[in-house]
Parts: structure tokens; sequence; C-alpha cells
């Protein structure tokens, strides 16, 4: 008990740095262990097994058109003047496989994707032949002998070639990868039904003072709506958690350790709660977590959201972001979403650090200070940024208003117009 006091009252003598917080709360995680899952369900989730093309791509050569497959010599002088005609010798369909040899002087009908039968190196557009409506914008429905062919088509042209996206046996995905749309549509291609995956985070969110509300609750003269519960919930979701329960805590040790109690017997891989852990009179949530663990109140050198808890109650660590949503939203991004992308196995650290020239004296206190700003990349060339709304640690709607984090580096109290700054951009800060 002594040293965890002793321990606690270093944290609080020492001002930390913001890598030095990031590097002692990342090292108590370590990635989670993967599962095979429902392809359906894979969105957004992080790859946990390489991926080798099992087919070619396309695994035959088809037809890129509705039109007719040919041997492009046949068709070399066609002209709308000068016709070159065709016999008809099959009509091949998307799904059907051809065998019938295209010989000289011949042709099928065929459609998009269907395959290119043997003997034909070219398709010529239905567009490109007597076959085709103009007027009413379709093909002839009813196969006729032959075939007037109006233009010429080059060799190869309009055929989709069997492995011109990518060869059997060569790596599609590496580990690590976050699954978009697309990604799932390639592995369905592919013929994948399920697919290997990091577990996902697994987070008990909480809000905590006597003073919040629920948005549809009557609020009294004092009390506020809980944003956080909101914001960070968010937060969690794009980040790729999972979140098992979200409550608001009242100030009150009693409630506080039974609500606590029951969200980790759903084994939380850590729990995340704004507010109730600075030096406040009534901040109960760090004394509830003290009295079944341990929690550090550690002095960030940063702006805002200087005051950080890290610890752990009855074993499951715990991340105590400050009350207020500015400082509760550069928290999560700072030291909560490098935690996220760790235990799904994906870079530690993402924030996508951009150059660009201040348009205004800018000024803080010396710390890490991340401000709300607006930034122009209007030309590209030369990004530039300039504050946005108030700066006030509570403010939400200057916050909305930003499109990027501007980055004042500690010990720096203040930068003349037309210096360069790091501008953190938000619109796709979770990646
Ligand atoms: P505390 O850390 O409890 O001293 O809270 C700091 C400030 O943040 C106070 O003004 C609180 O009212 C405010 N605050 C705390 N939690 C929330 C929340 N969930 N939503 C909005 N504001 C909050
Ligand atoms: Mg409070």
């Amino acid at each position: 008990m002594s040293f965890s006091v002793s321990m606690k009252a270093d944290a609080m003598d020492k001002l930390l740095s913001v890598r030095e917080a990031q590097e002692q709360i990342i090292g108590h995680f370590a990635p989670l262990s993967s599962i095979e899952i429902p392809l359906l369900d894979a969105l957004g989730r992080v790859l946990a097994e390489q991926i080798i093309a099992p087919l070619d791509s396309p695994s035959f050569s088809n037809s890129g058109m509705d039109g007719f497959a040919v041997n492009s010599a046949d068709v070399s002088s066609a002209s709308s003047t000068t016709p070159i005609t065709l016999k008809l010798v099959g009509d091949i369909p998307a799904g059907s496989s051809p065998v019938k040899n295209i010989e000289v002087g011949q042709a099928a009908r065929i459609m998009t994707g269907a395959p290119l039968p043997p003997g034909a190196d070219a398709v010529v557009p239905v567009e490109y032949t007597d076959a085709y409506l103009p007027e009413m914008n379709r093909s002839v429905q009813k196969l006729s002998d032959v075939v007037r062919i109006y233009r010429p088509v080059k060799p190869g042209e309009y055929v989709r070639h069997q492995g011109q996206d990518f060869r059997k046996g060569e790596k599609i995905f590496e580990p690590g990868r976050k699954l978009s749309p697309q990604d799932i549509g390639l592995l369905a291609s592919l013929g994948y039904t399920k697919t290997k995956v990091h577990k996902q985070p697994k987070v008990a969110l909480f809000s905590s003072g006597d003073e919040l509300r629920l948005p549809g609750q009557a609020l009294e003269y004092g009390q506020i709506y809980d944003a956080n519960r909101f914001l960070l919930y968010g937060l969690l979701i794009q980040s790729g958690a999972q979140i098992l329960s979200v409550e608001t805590l009242p100030d009150d040790p009693f409630i506080i350790e039974q609500s606590l109690d029951r969200a980790i017997q759903s084994h939380p891989d850590f729990i995340l709660t704004s507010a109730g852990v600075s030096v406040g009179a009534y901040d109960f949530v760090k004394q509830v977590i003290q009295t079944h663990g341990h929690l550090d109140l550690w002095r960030v050198n940063m702006r805002p959201g200087k005051p950080l808890a890290f610890g752990s109650y009855r074993g499951i660590p715990v991340i105590g972001l400050p009350g207020n949503p500015v400082s509760s939203f550069v928290g999560f991004l700072v030291f909560v979403l490098p935690i996220l992308r760790k235990l799904q196995n994906l870079q530690p650290f993402l924030r996508t650090i951009l150059l660009a020239t201040l348009q205004e004296e800018v000024s803080s206190d010396g710390r890490e200070s991340y401000l709300r700003a607006r930034l122009d990349q209007t030309n590209p060339a030369e990004p530039k940024v300039f504050l946005e709304g108030h700066q006030g640690s509570a403010n939400l709607y200057a916050l909305t208003r930003a499109n990027a984090l501007l980055i004042l580096p500690s010990g720096v109290k203040s930068l003349p117009a037309g210096a360069k700054v790091e501008v953190w951009p938000l619109d796709n800060m979770i990646r």
C-alpha cells in the first residue's frame, strides 16, 4: 500500500510529457487474439491472416460487353458503309460454358461476363452491329443466322483476360489491414465465407457527475446534459471497439462501486470514464477505484486534458479522461485511440501530421496544446490554418466547427502569423 501511495505521489509531482504518458499507458496492453467471423460481419475489423489469391481474377477470359465474339482479323475492314457479315454459330449468355470453336467467318452472340469461346480473340459491342435497335436502345432479342459488323475491333478488345486483375498465388492482403467494403467485396469474389480478424476491444463506458442528465430528461438549474456519453460512444465505435455497457454515474461511492462491479462481469478490456477523477471533493470515482485497485492521477503536459487518470479496478485497466468534453475528445485521440489500435494490432500511433502556415498569432501556456482550428487546403501546396471558435475546453460547438487540431509544441508560448505549425486533420483521424 505504501508503495502505491508513493508511486502516486511521484506521478502527481511529475509533469509527464504526452509521449511519456502514451508510452506508459500503451505498455499495459497487448494485441488481442484472433477469431474467424462471417465475411458479412467483417467491415471495419482488422485482418489477422494473409490473403493469398486462390484463383486468377478473372478466373476465365470473358466478354466485357454485350456483343459478338469474333476473330478480329475477320472484321478489320468493317465500316458502316462496308459492313462484314459473319455467320452466327452460337449464343453465349453469362454463366454458360461455350465449347464450339469460332472459325474464320463465324461469330457467336455473347453477353457481358460470359466466357470467350475458343477461336475468338475479340468482342464487337452490339452497338456496332445490325443487332442493335438505337431508337429503343436495346438489342434484337431473336438470334438470327448472321450478324453485320459495322466497325473493326483490335485483337483482345472488349475481352477481360484471365488473370488481368491478379494471378492465383499473389499476395492480396497482409495482416493488420482494416477491412473496407471494397476489401470484403474482393474476399467474397475469391470465395471466402469467413475471415480471420482480431477480436474487438471491449469497453465499459462511464460518465460521472451529479450534474449530468440524459437528453430527454428535464434539466434543473445547474444541471447539464451528459455529452461525453455520446461523444465517447461514437469515438469508441469509430475506432473499432465494442461497447459492453454505458452508464452515467452519480457522485455516490456506493452506486459507483455497484456499477463498476456490474460492468466488469462482462470482462471488458478496459474501463473508460470521464470526470470524477480530479482533486474535487466529490470526485468519488477515484476513491472507489482506489479501494479495489489503484488509480494514479497524472499531470500531463498538455492542454486541454492535463489531468489524466490511469490504473486498474479489480484487475481491469481504467482510463479516466477529464470531464470537459473537448478535453475528453483530445484525451481520447491522444491516449485511448492508440490503445484501441494496439489491441487490434494496428500501428500504435496514426496522427496524420501536416505542416500548415499560421494565419494569425497563436498563444498558449507552454504546454503541448491541441487547439481547435480550421485547415484550408484550397492550395494543397500551401495549407493554411487559423483558430476556430472559442478555445474553452467545455465548448463543443467550436470543436464541431473545427476540421483540425493545431498543435503547439511544449515550451512554445506563442507563434506569429506566418509560422509553420503541425496540424492534425480531423476528417480522417480514425483510420
Ligand atoms: P470534473 O472532472 O468532474 O470536475 O468535471 C469537469 C467539468 O466537466 C465540469 O464542468 C463538468 O460539469 C463537466 N462534465 C463532466 N462530465 C461531463 C459530461 N459527461 N458531459 C458534459 N460535461 C461534463
Ligand atoms: Mg464531477
